[in-house]
């Protein structure tokens, strides 16, 4: 169990960090396992919000940075405040 930093409860933790390198050490350390789950829906709306184009290097790190924005809700946001998504609504008619 783990204290989660986007539901703040007590809930199940991951079995592993879900991505490579420090990102992923620290998801799996701050994030329960429901909250993970619903990023990975998440993740796709961005993509299509943005329309990345992951041939651009650039959309990783744009990406990344969203991530943590929904996930650390608590943290000072990577993310510049003209460009944060209002993940209630996003993909939403
Ligand atoms: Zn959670």
């Amino acid at each position: 169990m783990i204290a989660c930093a986007r539901c703040g409860r007590e809930r199940k933790a991951l079995a592993g960090p879900p991505v490579p390198g420090a990102t992923g050490e620290e998801i799996a350390q701050r994030v329960c396992a429901g909250c993970w789950e619903e990023w990975a829906a998440m993740e796709i709306k961005v993509i299509n919000e943005l329309r990345l184009n992951f041939m651009d290097p650039a959309a990783q790190a744009t990406l990344t940075s969203h991530m943590r924005d929904f996930l650390f809700p608590g943290d000072d946001s990577s993310v510049k405040p003209g460009e944060r998504l209002d993940f209630d609504s996003i993909g939403e008619p």
